[in-house]
């Protein structure tokens, strides 16, 4: 049996995780520190770190408490490298030194978007590479060409907002709480549109031919606030998060569309916060079905967060594969970390 050790720490939540054969989780807790950033309704990254020091020592204790396992069973330690805020990571980055060096346990440096793939591990059999790996997160609207671990290519990138982040600005001018995506989730389920009502929002980015494969949220965000103007009467709020979404996810499978088109491949690994969000989860699965691709997502939403699980079920394979690093390994804010070392 191989135990390892997952150290996530990159952005606003705080995770330990101990993971069986890289497949199946012993033990995890998540530390968000969403109510610390709420009243500025965005990750302050000083604070980030001040409170990823603060917790991660006890999560570690209560996860090798639960895993009932002594720090020299464990076979690797995986610690989120790259990319996020670089406070953050140094915590999780100085806690997975700590281990290694007291009981020489060897250390994996993990890319924290490829974890946000690979987590579906947790849930399946990993599918055979290659695979196109949709990202929507608070950071991140991003298609990649997965080819085998540590080898993505980027195929479409945001050129503005990412969607999570469209979520929590429109949440922002709606008046509702952060982080927005589980509020107007839960506006928006409540809409009953009149049969015949049309989009007040225009289709993104209709411009583009089948060749350009690309994200931008600020124009909806635009739109939104437009249309926020032109009203008399107080915001119909269901509607707006209603319309949000529906043109917000359009895009979104206009874009996985392409993306199959574009490369043939038929495996789409969709990740990332927003995965969180039900109609989404259902627009994509009605679309593998009449498309037709394979579809995965994080069947449990703590795996759509940001999680150690997710570092420890890479790390088994970068493991296994024996990418080892020293103590002297560096963090980044980078998504091409392996460009700037
Ligand atoms: P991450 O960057 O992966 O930590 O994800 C955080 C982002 O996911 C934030 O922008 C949230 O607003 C968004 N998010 C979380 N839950 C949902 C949801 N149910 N629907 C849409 N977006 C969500
Ligand atoms: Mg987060």
């Amino acid at each position: 049996m191989v135990y390892g050790l997952g150290i996530e720490s990159s952005c606003d939540e705080t995770s330990i995780a101990i993971v069986r054969d890289g497949n199946e989780v012993v033990s995890l807790k998540v530390y968000s520190q969403i109510e610390t950033h709420s009243p500025y309704r965005g990750v302050v990254p000083e604070i980030a770190s001040r409170a990823h020091l603060e917790k991660i020592n006890s999560l570690l204790a209560v996860c090798m408490e639960e895993a009932k396992i002594q720090f020299l069973e464990l076979k690797y330690i995986a610690v989120t490298g790259y990319p996020g805020l670089v406070g953050s990571l140094m915590i999780g980055a100085q806690l997975a030194r700590c281990i290694s060096l007291v009981h020489s346990i060897p250390i994996v440096l993990v890319n924290h978007l490829e974890a946000h793939l690979t987590v579906i591990g947790l849930e399946n059999e990993l599918p055979a590479f290659p695979w196109l790996g949709v990202l929507l997160s608070g950071g991140n609207s991003s298609i990649y060409i997965y080819k085998g671990f540590g080898d993505l290519q980027l195929l479409a990138d945001t050129n503005d907002d990412s969607l999570g982040e469209a979520f929590d600005k429109v949440s922002a001018v709606l008046g509702l709480p952060y982080p927005g995506g589980p509020y107007i989730e839960k506006e928006a389920l409540e809409y009953k549109r009149p049969k015949g009502e049309k989009n007040p929002f225009p289709k993104l980015l209709k411009e583009d031919g089948p060749e350009k494969i690309r994200f931008s949220y600020s124009g909806l965000k635009t739109a939104v606030l437009y249309y926020l103007k032109s009203l008399t009467e107080p915001p119909p709020i269901q509607k707006i998060s209603f319309y949000f979404q529906q043109t917000a996810f359009e895009l979104v499978v206009r874009n996985i569309k392409k993306a199959i088109q574009k490369t043939n491949i038929k495996t789409v690994v969709a990740a990332g916060g927003v995965l969180a969000n039900e109609t989404l989860r259902s627009v994509l699965l009605a679309e593998s079905k009449t498309a037709p691709f394979q579809l995965y997502y994080p069947q449990k939403k703590i795996y759509c967060t940001d999680n150690g699980a997710m570092v420890a079920c890479l790390g088994y394979h970068l493991w296994k594969e024996k990418k080892f690093v020293g103590l002297d390994f560096k963090v980044s804010p980078k998504r091409n970390f392996e460009q700037i070392i």
